[in-house]
């Protein structure tokens, strides 16, 4: 425990160069030499990693206040609870408290004044602290003469849709150059996916771009982290990249879903190459895509042979592996489970699994926490849970005997229940 604040560095070199009226500053996760990090959000934030969160315990802003330049602002993130939290702020003996509006995604960061606080030149600390529930980030602050406001060119750059249901925004450093597109690929596949799903996402659709130098998960072209999606400023332009798939998991989220890894990966997988196919049209990249899926189905591969002995290993471990071969082989089996079973059953499939996935009791989110066992068991459960669902998506009323044999062997061939039966 300690007793002062940590001290965030102060950054000179930020996203643009400070106007002269006042001075920015970016909150980041580095910390004077010594001092225990902050609880900073690595890499999963708007602001590229700097972002830090702002906690019961203060946290310190350090640098210099120039003449004349007095007032705070704060460009914060807000996820609330019931509540508004309160921020409190103190320097130089004074303190303010002031009620956080809510920003709806932790990667939404505005900028707020700090009520009337005024710090005296030269002063060095502000402590910040939260009272009440909720979850706040702090990306970058700037002391300003009275009545100013933040310069544009401090915040990276956001463009929304005219209903301001799709947003894009840009991380520090990184480049957006036709947000307009990206816009479009944004509207065009989440339409996509909710025409599919037969439900539309709830929230807003937030994607976040983050600089191509500074991507940090080199295993993966995107990701999301259940409110926005994350993709490289380099590959935005380019349609496959990922958008469906992110968005097939962010309505997992949104139904508070706690899918077997290779149910949730193979959904969103399988989402994608119908999206692809849709909106890019076939003959495409997809042709090939599915006929290497057919493939697997017919010989395997060096993870499992179809009508072997033994279990397919995808089915033993509920999380995405570390090995990359093995990451690859674990992806392609999901893919080709889920994209065999929407094959077979037709057009309204995908909004049938949604169906099935949300009316199971053992898919939901703490329902492993709250059940206990053996996780074994457990396992073994889920896996019913998921043969179940599969079989209520494609055989909604018991099916022909033509399909119901086709499902029995999709499901033997990938491992996932053998010789097809329950
Ligand atoms: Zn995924």
């Amino acid at each position: 425990m300690r007793a002062w604040p940590i001290a965030l560095h102060v950054l000179a070199a930020g996203c643009a160069a400070p106007a002269p009226a006042g001075i920015a500053h970016e909150a980041e996760s580095t910390v004077a030499a010594g001092v225990p990090p902050p609880p900073a959000e690595e890499a999963e934030c708007a602001s590229g990693g700097r972002a830090v969160a702002i906690g019961a315990r203060p946290v310190g802003l350090a640098g210099a206040v120039p003449p004349g330049a007095g007032e705070v602002w704060l460009r914060l993130s807000c996820v609330r609870g019931a509540t508004a939290p309160t921020l409190r702020i103190e320097a130089g003996g004074r303190s303010v408290a002031i009620a956080l509006p809510a920003t709806l995604h932790r990667e939404r960061f505005e900028w707020l004044r700090a009520g009337d606080l005024r710090l005296d030149p030269g002063e060095r600390r502000v402590a910040l602290r939260l009272e009440g529930a909720g979850e706040v980030l702090l990306d970058r602050w700037a002391c300003l003469p009275p009545r100013a406001a933040p310069d544009a060119a401090w915040s990276p750059g956001v463009w929304r849709s005219a209903d301001r249901s799709i947003e894009v925004r840009a991380a520090c450093g990184a480049a957006v150059v036709d947000p307009d597109w990206i816009l479009h690929v944004l509207r065009q596949q989440r339409e996509v996916v909710g025409r599919l799903f037969g439900a539309a996402l709830e929230r807003p659709l937030v994607l976040i771009a983050l600089p191509a130098g500074r991507w940090p998960r080199r295993d993966a072209g995107a990701f999301q982290n259940g409110c926005a999606i994350f993709l490289r400023d380099d590959e935005l332009h380019l349609p496959w990249r990922s958008y469906a798939h992110e968005i097939a998991h962010l309505h997992e989220d949104e139904r508070r879903l706690d899918l077997p890894w290779f149910l949730s990966e193979g959904i969103a997988c399988a989402v994608a190459l119908e999206v692809e196919a849709r909106i890019l049209g076939e003959p495409g990249p997809v042709v090939a895509k599915r006929a290497a899926l057919e493939r697997l189905l017919a010989e395997g591969d060096a993870w499992h042979r179809p009508g072997g002995a033994g279990t397919n290993v995808l089915f033993l471990c509920d999380e995405e592996p570390s090995d990359e071969s093995q990451r690859e082989s674990a992806y392609a089996w999901s893919t080709a489970l889920l994209e065999g079973a929407a094959r077979l059953g037709g057009s309204r499939f995908w909004r049938r699994m949604q169906e099935a996935i949300a009316a199971e009791p053992r898919f939901r989110r703490g329902a492993a926490a709250a059940g206990g066992g053996d996780p074994a068991e457990r396992t073994r459960g889920r896996l019913a849970g998921a043969a179940e669902a599969l079989r209520a998506a494609v055989l909604p009323s018991g099916g022909t005997a033509e399909t119901r044999t086709a499902l029995d062997r999709l499901l033997s061939r990938t491992g996932l229940v053998a010789g097809g039966a329950p």
